[in-house]
């Protein structure tokens, strides 16, 4: 039997009544940056840890089982990972990407990826026809679903057939869901990223990003890109990834609740314009995600009366943080645009609906009653001011 995606969380089907490494129950961490050899022309399997670690392999066979890919590669942070891939593309290839993806990805496509060579279309893959982008040049359809932080989503495997009828590759993002909620590679997708620094770490305490795949051939680039530009996952920050991962079930769970609570909350507030979360039944998006996803996750986007409103509330809450990131035990409010979408132009960022009255929380595992306090308090302070 396959086994389930909370058990495999904690064990590795072939690692079974394996007593290696003293029966560790927690793997340990090797940190060593090289490896004595046996012999001349001999090697323990590992030389030297830029290439290789048994920490780092052990955390990438986990990701790799978690996605169902046959490869994983752990690096540095997310956008270590979305660059390092970028290296599979050459001068004049073509991507087309969601207009509204991280901040911090459409920064290194502008930025960097185009100085060298590489040319994007910025579209809106829930709603416009992928199909009318592609050109002879194009190479890959480079999307996320849900979208950060406008919430779209986008239908993976019908991105799929159109990446397959063209021999593109599909890359889904796939940070918000995590594989405990979604896996891209299973519904026709190429190569998955996540930024590890996110649910699958899930303590906001360490940086990380992965890239996935069950292709043999883009794995072999892969392989060699890690090599060869270093950016490979620290050992101890993988062992931190690997402690992560074994409370992902309960956190991913547990958040989602909260966030359903909190979203149905936020829709009974005179001063909230708009809740955007793709677990209520009127988003656009929800019944593909009940097609394509085992739940709808923890982050939601919302909309207020005013600037003024939204800046009053990042002023005062207290126990929810004022913070950029997600994905982690503690629940964070974000203000996208001075913080994850600063370097996105204006002109994009409110074309993508990214006012300045728009939030986003990404909720944790706190008690609902405690947040929904907050909540009430910051709202209620808010609108005495507001209206005084
Ligand atoms: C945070 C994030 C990234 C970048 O990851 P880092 O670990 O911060 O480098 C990429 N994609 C998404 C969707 C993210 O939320």
């Amino acid at each position: 039997m396959n086994r389930n995606i909370e058990t495999k969380c904690l064990h590795l089907e072939d690692d079974e009544n394996n007593c290696n490494h003293y029966g560790a129950i927690s793997y340990p961490i090797y940190q060593t940056a090289t490896y004595a050899h046996p012999a001349v022309g001999k090697s323990t399997g590992y030389d030297y840890s830029r290439l290789q670690n048994p920490t780092r392999e052990h955390l990438e066979r986990v990701i790799a089982s978690l996605e169902n890919g046959i490869s994983a590669f752990a690096l540095s942070s997310g956008m270590a990972a979305i660059s390092m891939m970028m290296e599979i593309f050459k001068p004049d290839d073509h991507i087309i990407a969601d207009s509204d993806l991280y901040g911090g990805s459409i920064r290194l496509f502008r930025n960097v990826s185009e100085k060298n060579g590489l040319k994007f279309s910025n579209i809106d893959c829930c709603r416009d026809n992928i199909e009318n982008f592609i050109n002879a040049n194009t190479k890959a359809i480079y999307i996320e679903t849900p979208t950060n932080p406008m919430m779209n989503v986008t239908d993976i495997a019908h991105a799929a057939e159109i990446a397959k009828r063209h021999g593109l590759l599909l890359i889904v993002d796939n940070t918000f869901m995590s594989p405990y909620f979604q896996n891209p590679l299973d519904l026709g997708a190429d190569i998955v990223v996540h930024s590890g620094t996110k649910y699958l770490s899930g303590h906001n305490d360490t940086l990380a990003g992965f890239l996935i795949t069950n292709r043999e051939d883009i794995s072999e680039k892969l392989s060699f890109l890690i090599k060869t530009t270093g950016a490979g996952l620290a050992p101890f920050d993988s062992w931190l990834v690997l402690r992560g991962i074994k409370t992902l079930g309960i956190r991913m769970e547990k958040s989602q609740e909260n966030a359903i609570k909190i979203a149905e909350w936020l829709k009974k507030q005179k001063s909230v314009t708009r809740v955007i979360y793709p677990g209520l039944p009127d988003h656009p998006g929800f019944e593909i995600m009940k097609k394509q996803a085992r739940g709808f996750g923890s982050m939601l986007t919302f909309q207020l009366i005013s600037k003024e409103f939204a800046l009053s509330v990042l002023e005062k809450v207290r126990m929810i943080k004022f913070a950029e990131s997600l994905g982690g035990v503690e629940t964070l409010i974000t203000y996208p645009t001075t913080q994850t979408h600063a370097d996105v132009p204006e002109e994009i960022r409110l074309k993508n609906g990214i006012t300045e009255s728009t939030l986003r929380l990404s909720v944790g595992i706190e008690n609902i009653d405690d947040l929904i306090y907050e909540l009430e308090k910051v709202f209620s302070e808010t609108e005495r001011e507001l209206n005084g």
